[in-house]
This record gives C-alpha cells, sequence and structure tokens, in this order.
C-alpha cells in the first residue's frame, strides 16, 4: 500500500488538493478511480507524437500481469497473420483464461471488431453472463473510447494495457474516459505492461505494410 498525503499544488491556472504519495521512488497522485499517476500528469498535457512505447498509467502490478499480456501477444500476432492491426486481448478470472480476442474489423466486415469487443463477447458467452466482475482484461494496445464503454458496460474490474495508443487512446492518451464522475462503475486502470513488446508489434506491423505499399506502388509505375 502506498500512504498518501492531502497536499496543496499550485498550477498555472490556481491551486487544487490532492493525495500525494511515493510509489517506488516517485511522487504520485491518486486520482478519483484509484488510479496512481506521475504527479507530472497534472502539470502536463499527453503529446499527440507520443510513440507507442509510452505510458504513464503508472503500474498497480500483479505478479500474473506479464504472464497474461504474453498471452494477448499471441492474440495479437494472430491479428497480425490476416493482415489486421496486431491487437491480442484477454480476459480473465480467478486466474482462469475465460475469453480471448484479436483485432478482426476487416475481415469480420465488423467496425466494433476491436480484441476488446471480441475478448469480452467470447467471455460473457462461455459464462453465460454478460456482466465479467471481478476479472481482468489484458490488451497489447490502450483502449478507444468504444472500448472503453464496453468495458464499463461488462463491469470488468481492472484493464491492463501495453501500449499507449496517442490517437486514439482513451484512458490516458487523448482523454481520461475512466475517470469522468458520471460514471457508475469503476475500473481499476493498469498501463504500461510489457509496453515495448506490444509497441514494437504494432510498429514492425505498419512498416510492413508500408513497404508493400511502396513496392506496389513501384510495379505500378514500372508498368506505364
Ligand atoms: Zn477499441
Amino acid at each position: 500500500m502506498v500512504s498518501m498525503t492531502q497536499v496543496k499544488i499550485k498550477l498555472d491556472g490556481g491551486a487544487v488538493y490532492k493525495r500525494v504519495g511515493r510509489l517506488r521512488g516517485c511522487l504520485v497522485i491518486k486520482a478519483n478511480n484509484g488510479i496512481f499517476m506521475p504527479l507530472q500528469s497534472l502539470t502536463s498535457r499527453p503529446s499527440a507524437s507520443r510513440s507507442f512505447q509510452q505510458s504513464r498509467v503508472m503500474p498497480g502490478l500483479d505478479k500474473d500481469d506479464n504472464y497474461w499480456m504474453r498471452r494477448a501477444l499471441t492474440l495479437a500476432e494472430r491479428a497480425a497473420s490476416q493482415d489486421e492491426v496486431p491487437v491480442g486481448a484477454v480476459v480473465v478470472r480467478d486466474g482462469k483464461e475465460i475469453g480471448t480476442g484479436f483485432n478482426s474489423p476487416i475481415s469480420g466486415c465488423d467496425p466494433t471488431a476491436h480484441a476488446e469487443i471480441c475478448a469480452l463477447r467470447d467471455a460473457a458467452a462461455r459464462v453465460g453472463n454478460y456482466r465479467l466482475t471481478g476479472a481482468t482484461l489484458y490488451v497489447t494496445l490502450e483502449p478507444c473510447t468504444m472500448c472503453v464503454g464496453a468495458i464499463v458496460h461488462s463491469r470488468i474490474s481492472r484493464v491492463v494495457y501495453g501500449a499507449c495508443e496517442p490517437k486514439s487512446g482513451a484512458v490516458e492518451s487523448t482523454r481520461r474516459t475512466l475517470d469522468e464522475p458520471h460514471l457508475n462503475w469503476q475500473v481499476e486502470a493498469v498501463g504500461g505492461i510489457l509496453q515495448e513488446d506490444c509497441g514494437r508489434v504494432l510498429s514492425e506491423f505498419f512498416s510492413r505494410r508500408r513497404a508493400e505499399i511502396r513496392q506496389r506502388r513501384q510495379q505500378g509505375s514500372g508498368k506505364e
């Protein structure tokens, strides 16, 4: 446990009172939903140019997080093998895998077929309950707004992700959806688990795809 102290923090626009503590040598604040975040996140906004690799949501680590994120990575590879953006997800409860999914909107002709949605559907069908209270969703990339909504609807208790998604991530990158006060369900969020591996799978996929497009263009111009 982290011991927290209420302190007054001066910002450009005035001052706020926040609970501040120390976690693994870093000063952290506790957000309304219980996430520990670096103190600097109060005073700086995320940069749009961040790479996939960097998360600022402080890990409240579970000893099995790395194991399950590796499992999610194997599902991301399955997406890549089908020419889909490689994102994988797994739902775990009481140490057991209860649902899996990988990104498949193109092959499934389904704009909602993100890895998280597929894993939540699989888990709900397998356990016979649309509520997944007590379960953890592991996903290799920071969830988007749609998936955060589905996570809340499913009553997932904890979401653990790998790399940040600077363009559409809705946990910390473009907005903090889980912090919104109207939500009637609190989800613990942890970012940055195996973030380099998760980011590398995506970067390699996109550079491979760019190379293929370049090659096709060159072949096309050679015919003319
Ligand atoms: Zn999504």
